[in-house]
């Protein structure tokens, strides 16, 4: 099936018995949606890059921009223009940095692509979790700049972690923009100097290279975006496609929508009629207007009162979908962020002690028994203990190295078994992979990610 959506028309006859002739129909004529995060070091010109791509693309209107035109000269950052597209608050203005996912969209020639853009601020690594979480691409935006590029991958700058982290998200697919070549006169060895670095490490991380585009261009000048460069520098040597195509050759993955209701909650906010709202990505299943929903864990029932996709009421929602969902029939207050959305009757699991597989980045100090870390789950962030260190495996071949090792160490793979603080709704990764991740935080940094393989009862 395609992923395709009609906000507007819904079906009279709801077809629940047959989820993919249902989810065909809605869908219609529709470009399938593809979903994308922007990652890169700070300063790597993400934000720049994809205003600058949305204003090409007729995506705002030339009133927003002449104000934002005006706007940044008088605080005498003209050059941020374009990021201002993106960066929605003051403060990230005032700032000159992007803090939140900001939201943005625009079509290719077969795809409707929403952008979840990242922030590159160290510190602003859990927001990038939530952004990548939700991704189904990346798109990493490097510095080509002498002296940048290098500050941003080598020397501990986060072209690196956002790569690792957003491979553990489960990302496979990546466009990579080797972007400000304006500055090096679009030097083709420039260029090939950044993909023979990039191509190393993405393999590290576990990319294929057969799924990385790398595409010469700059956010700035709009050079190779949304057309053939007209720069003759670059077109002496670069014949490949520009952004857009990259993107609009991007594969969108199959949405499982036969499988039980799963929505994880990200946001919660007060409507304007009866009920609250809350938002979030469905990862599992269809959600149609009507349906009673349980929230876990507090295990409450709920009817959905209204559905809306892109700010578009619609009467159904499938799998893939961002929508935010009007409830009643539950409390407001007893409803949290990472609190999830299930099918009554098959209810998603809900535990505080389950096993993962590691991959371990980055540790000051060896993982030990009782290791105190904050686990990331989705939009979820809690306290937890690594309770128990089960094996130490072999990298490339899963086997077993070690049974119960007495540490962890850095770049090391181990079965591990974590406790959280409460009880929290989890999936095998086998079964349902968005909820199946985990990543591993101590101190502000990411030190590990995990899949989860199993789940106790608690
Ligand atoms: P972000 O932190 O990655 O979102 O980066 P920004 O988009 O805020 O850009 C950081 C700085 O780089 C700003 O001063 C931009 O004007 C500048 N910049 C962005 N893209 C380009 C580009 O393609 N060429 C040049 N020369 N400068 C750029």
């Amino acid at each position: 099936p395609t992923t395709e959506k009609s906000n507007q028309a819904p079906s009279k006859v709801k077809e629940k018995n047959d989820p993919n002739k249902q989810y065909s129909n809605e869908r219609g004529s529709d470009k399938d949606h593809l979903y994308i995060v922007v990652i890169g070091h700070v300063d790597a010109g993400k934000s720049t890059l994809m205003g600058r791509l949305l204003c090409e693309l007729g995506e705002v209107s030339q009133r927003t921009l002449h104000k934002y035109e005006q706007e940044s000269k008088k605080i005498g950052k003209q050059s941020f223009m374009y990021a201002w597209v993106l960066d929605e608050t003051g403060e990230e203005r005032v700032r000159g940095i992007t803090m939140d996912v900001g939201r943005a969209q625009f079509e290719t020639k077969t795809k409707k692509v929403i952008i979840l853009d990242a922030p590159g601020h160290a510190d602003f690594i859990p927001n990038m979790i939530t952004g990548a979480g939700q991704a189904d691409v990346a798109l990493l935006v490097v510095d080509a700049t002498r002296g940048e590029f290098e500050s941003g991958f080598e020397l501990g700058g986060q072209t690196r972690e956002h790569a690792l982290l957003v491979r553990s998200l489960g990302i496979s697919q990546l466009a990579v923009a080797v972007n400000k070549l304006d500055t090096t006169n679009w030097s083709e060895d420039r260029f090939n100097e950044i993909v023979t670095k990039l191509k190393i490490f993405l393999k590290q991380a576990g990319f294929k290279d057969s799924d990385i585009t790398y595409v010469p261009c700059s956010g700035l000048t709009g050079e190779n975006l949304v057309k053939p460069p007209n720069e003759l520098e670059l077109c002496k040597w670069y014949k490949g496609p520009c952004l857009l195509d990259v993107i609009d050759r991007c594969n969108v993955p199959v949405r499982p929508v036969s499988k039980p209701l799963r929505m994880s909650i990200n946001d919660i906010f007060k409507s304007t009629g009866t009920g609250f709202c809350v938002a979030g990505r469905i990862e599992n299943g269809i959600l149609n207007k009507g349906d009673k929903v349980l929230v876990c864990p507090i295990k409450e029932l709920a009817e959905v009162k209204g559905i809306s996709i892109n700010d578009l009421a619609s009467n159904v929602a499938f799998a893939g979908d961002q929508v935010s969902v009007t409830l009643s029939g539950v409390d407001m207050q007893n409803v949290s962020v990472g609190n999830v959305l299930s099918d009554p009757v098959q209810q998603v699991p809900v535990s505080s002690r389950f096993e993962a597989r590691l991959v371990v980045f980055n540790v000051k100090v060896p993982i030990t028994k009782g290791y105190p870390i904050l686990i990331h789950h989705q939009s979820l962030v809690e306290s937890a203990n690594i309770v128990k260190l089960k094996a130490l495996l072999n990298k490339s071949t899963g086997e077993i190295l070690k049974k119960k090792p007495r540490c962890l160490g850095n770049n090391s793979v181990a079965v591990v078994d974590i406790e959280v603080c409460r009880p929290i709704c989890i999936e095998r990764y086998k079964d349902v992979k968005e909820l199946g991740r985990v990543m591993l935080r101590v101190a502000g940094v990411t030190i590990a990610a995990g899949l989860i393989t199993d789940i106790y009862d608690t």
